[in-house]
């Protein structure tokens, strides 16, 4: 790598050297989102690994917005990052709505600063003004396409214009942008943590490209490299599509003469079919993660494990522990695979692991929503949900599993569908039989307890010749009308015996009335 590690940089802004040795430097890292969608999941595994190596490192998480892109760029998604990010936890040592000394830290206020650079690059010869019409641009694309032409992009027309000719198109008026002088000849390299060295032939890197636009913003490219550098970031770990932007950056910090950072590009994130992980696969956003129920360290501890892990069996950690052992060592060079089913486990995990009456909390509102609860709950709603803690602890899943679990216990539920009271090779006929004899056993045991009357339930399914879930089953669908309501007999206890014996008398007459 052939870095001059010459500081000539004239910024009034704080500067700071930056050593490449890892073990003496202060540890700066950042997580640099362009708000211009909901936050994705991937990009949460992009800040997680920064902010668990800054703490790890005893070193400074940073949260800088990238919102040069102005078009793209909409305030809906910079709250939906902060509320991300608040929601997890994820806290930054320095960024907007929290300061520190190297702000501001929203690229679109920073400007000036690097148009300032880009002049500076241009008065260095390393930049230069290019006066291209769109049209003269599009031509140019067109005719590439035409002749199939191996030239692809800018021709670095205005590169070698005579100072008349840019003197004289200066004085026209002529909008231009600013674009960087990539090197025809040689190679550019640089050393990435986890993919080893990587090298391009200069010539396969994108013959100049804009640094400042004809509107005065800056790319992508020239704000990214000069606010790492300003903002001292020491390690770069960003996800691994932004390989091919490497070698155009240490160039970039070449013609400043300034030292890179440390690179470590992330692994891939992909659904199970071997795809970047996208819409196609499920959620993405993390917002529709925290709507349908995960927690916040379900969710911390599943995308941690996606392209890093501790050692072969340890599947379980905190935030604390995360934020102790965390190295960048331990991060793997396969894509991580993101599987709900697995995240799904955890968070189930992570559920049973809550005191009931922190769970209440959690679930209250899902209820709410759904009509279920009054807002706020009147006290026989808040002790039936006591009772049925126990019961839906072990089998949520998500959160917003509740609902359809233990809405029949809440409001009134249609009469189900008679394809949904039918047990499999049975008939109307049999299933009202079925549901009469229920009917008759909970009259009659109901007060004898949960024991006898599943007893009960036994010896009659067996007299009958059929097994105890066909006998069950109709008495399921007709009581809660849910396929995932807790253990029956306990679900039937909160209902009350009324109600219970009134649901099953409903589904046997509407069986009866398509008998008919
Ligand atoms: N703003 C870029 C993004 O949205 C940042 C890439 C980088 O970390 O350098 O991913
Ligand atoms: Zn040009």
């Amino acid at each position: 790598m052939s870095v001059s590690s010459t500081m000539k940089d004239s910024s009034t802004m704080n500067d700071s050297s930056i050593m490449n040795d890892s073990s003496t430097m202060s540890v700066r890292v950042r997580y640099a989102p362009s708000p211009t969608g909901l936050q994705h999941i991937g990009g949460i595994r992009t800040a997680l690994f920064n902010y668990f190596f800054a703490r790890a490192q005893g070193g400074k998480f940073i949260l800088r917005i990238e919102d040069t892109d102005q078009e793209r760029t909409t305030d809906e998604s910079l709250e939906d990052l902060f509320a991300a990010l608040e929601w997890l936890g994820i806290d930054w040592d320095e960024g907007p709505r929290r300061g520190g000394s190297y702000g501001p830290y929203i690229q679109s206020e920073r400007v000036e600063l690097h148009r300032k650079y880009a002049e500076q690059l241009v008065a260095d010869g390393k930049a230069y003004r290019c006066y291209c019409t769109p049209e003269r641009l599009d031509a140019l694309r067109k005719e590439q396409e035409r002749t199939r032409s191996k030239e692809k992009g800018y021709d670095r027309h205005c590169r070698n214009l005579s100072k008349a000719e840019r003197d004289e198109l200066e004085q026209s008026g002529q909008p231009s942008v600013i674009r960087l002088k990539v090197p025809e000849e040689g190679k550019t390299a640089f050393d990435d943590i986890l993919m080893g060295t990587i090298t391009r032939k200069n010539r396969d890197i994108n013959p100049d490209p804009v640094l400042l636009k004809s509107d005065g913003f800056p790319t992508y490219h020239l704000a990214n490299v000069i606010d790492d550098h300003l903002m001292g970031i020491t390690h770069i770990m960003r996800a691994q599509e932004w390989i091919p932007s490497g070698p155009l950056h240490i160039l970039l910090y070449e013609a400043f003469g300034w030292t890179p950072p440390l690179y470590c590009h992330l692994p891939m994130v992909m659904g199970k079919d071997g795809q970047k992980l996208s819409k196609r696969h499920g959620s993405t956003a993390v917002r529709d993660f925290r709507r349908d129920g995960y927690l916040p360290e379900a969710l911390i501890n599943y995308v941690s494990l996606l392209g890093w892990s501790y050692d072969d069996k340890t599947e379980f950690f905190t935030r604390e522990e995360l934020e102790n052992v965390f190295s960048l060592e331990k991060i793997n060079k396969a894509p991580g695979v993101f599987d709900y089913k697995k995240l799904e486990w955890f968070n189930g995990n992570y559920i049973r692991m809550k005191k009931p009456e922190a769970l209440k909390e959690l679930l209250i509102p899902y209820l709410i929503e759904d009509g279920a609860l009054a807002q706020p709950p009147t006290a026989g709603q808040d002790a039936l949900l006591d009772s049925l803690m126990p019961l839906v602890q072990e089998r949520l899943k998500k959160l917003s599993d509740i609902s359809e679990m233990t809405r029949f216990l809440f409001t009134d539920i249609p009469v189900p569908e008679s394809a949904d009271l039918i047990p499999k090779k049975s008939d109307a006929v049999k299933t009202i039989e079925l549901l009469n004899t229920a009917a008759a056993l909970l009259d009659a045991k109901w007060d004898e307890g949960i024991d006898v009357l599943e007893e009960a339930f036994r010896e009659t399914s067996e007299e009958l010749g059929i097994g105890l879930g066909a006998l069950l089953m109709p008495v399921r669908a007709a009581a809660t009308g849910s396929r995932i309501s807790p253990p029956l007999f306990e679900s039937l206890r909160l209902l009350g015996k009324e109600r219970t014996l009134e649901r099953i008398q409903l589904a046997a007459e509407k069986l009866q009335q398509e008998v008919q």
